[in-house]
């Protein structure tokens, strides 16, 4: 039982499945469609996306790119950051994609591989055998698991019901996105140093692209949606150069949205008797280094390797948590320090270490 059909949940369910797991997999959202503008994939989700035989569809879906060009505050580029090129020379280091198009992808395969998907339905109660765990739908009905996968996000229930505490945090930072017509000179990652906040764009096919904002130092809000195209457009006009040409476009953009950076890791095991949490329902980095849908793609392929390592269920999660926390941890940490060089201004100290983190994440999951 897979709880939560997003990133880490519908990539557990396709490794699952392929493993041999009679997998079934419940999300509270009764629509099948995700919302959401576009996310970079970076090389490590690239290179777990083509273990599920799913990077070139994923290549085909957006905009491969390798560059990252920092601009600094004055307008001028700075530093050129070469991202490694995990799948080999003849393949970009990583993807820009829209949300929705991953998801499609990603609910392809897990349905190909055998998964059943059912929407509109959580967990509402789970009880805890020797073997197995008795888990109680908000419908009502009653499944007898092996395992119950918590794959619900940051807020997860299921870390709740299996009795693991963690507190995800705010840290004075929002993050803005608006999906743009992409500007011919965008074939790469820009991101733009400002005296206040930092912007970037990200190209996502050949006609689009979207403009990120990380507002510095702000209060955790929720603004009318009808201002935020009005709002993101201001907050970039004090930006020199080329965001100059970004401004008119966010300013016409119908949907833009702002959400809060909420940092988390699990200190200690991530399972219970027959229960475990995936993805940002165990880690939540900022999105700096953007890599939480890396680290959640990786899981489902990690877990179900372990799994079919071991002999008990009990000794595969041990294995997962031990083979992952690290990593993780060290993902999550570095990004809130780079978030913090950020909100001091202090990027050059903070371009070195994600140059760094980038080289670390490069190496096997
Ligand atoms: C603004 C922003 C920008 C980002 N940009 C990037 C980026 O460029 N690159 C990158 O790698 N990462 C990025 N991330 C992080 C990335 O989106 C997450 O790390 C990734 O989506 C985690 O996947 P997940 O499946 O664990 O969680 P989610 O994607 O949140 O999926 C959780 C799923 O569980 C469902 N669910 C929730 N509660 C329940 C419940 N009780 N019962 C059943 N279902 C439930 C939800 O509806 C959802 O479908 C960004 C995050 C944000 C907020």
């Amino acid at each position: 039982m897979v709880v939560g059909a997003g990133v880490a949940g519908l990539a557990a369910a396709t490794a699952l499945a392929r493993a041999g797991w009679r997998v079934e997999v419940v999300e509270v959202n009764p629509a099948r469609e995700t919302t959401g503008w576009g996310l970079s994939l970076t090389g490590p989700a690239l290179r777990a996306l083509a273990e599920l035989d799913l990077a070139d569809a994923c290549l085909a879906e957006g905009h491969g790119m390798s560059v990252i060009t920092h601009v600094d505050v004055r307008g001028e580029p700075t530093d050129r950051v070469e991202l490694p090129r995990l799948l080999g020379a003849r393949r970009p280091a990583m993807v820009g994609i829209a949300r929705p198009a991953l998801h499609r992808v990603l609910y392809a395969a897990a349905e190909r591989s055998g998964a059943l998907v059912r929407h509109g339905l959580t967990v509402a109660a789970l009880e805890q055998g020797t073997a197995s765990v008795r888990v109680r739908l908000s419908d009502a009905t009653e499944r007898q698991a092996t395992l119950v996968v918590g794959a619900d996000g940051l807020r997860s229930s299921v870390r709740g019901l299996l009795g693991l505490r963690s507190s995800p945090g705010y840290h004075g930072q929002m993050v803005w996105r608006a999906l743009v017509p992409r500007p011919s000179w965008a074939t790469g990652i820009h991101q733009f140093a400002g005296t206040v906040d930092t912007a970037g764009l990200v190209p996502l096919s050949a006609s689009q692209a979207y403009v990120f904002l990380t507002e510095n130092g702000v209060a955790h809000d929720v603004l009318p949606e009808a201002e935020l195209a009005r709002r993101l457009a201001r907050l970039l006009e004090p930006f020199p150069g080329r965001v100059r040409e970004l401004v008119p476009l966010v300013a016409a953009c119908r949907a833009v949205v702002r959400r809060p950076v909420r940092t988390h890791v699990l200190r200690g095991a991530w399972s219970r008797g027959s229960g475990v949490v995936i993805g940002d329902a165990a880690h939540a980095p900022a999105p700096q280094m953007a890599s939480g849908a890396a680290l959640a793609i990786e899981d489902g392929l990690v877990l179900a390797r372990e799994l079919d390592r071991h002999e008990s269920v009990g000794a595969g999660l041990a294995a997962f948590t031990s083979r992952r926390a690290q990593r993780c941890r060290t993902l999550v940490e570095t990004s809130m320090a780079i978030a913090d060089l950020e909100r001091a201004q202090r990027h050059d100290e903070a371009y070195p270490l994600v140059k760094a983190c980038h080289r670390l994440m490069a190496e096997p999951a």
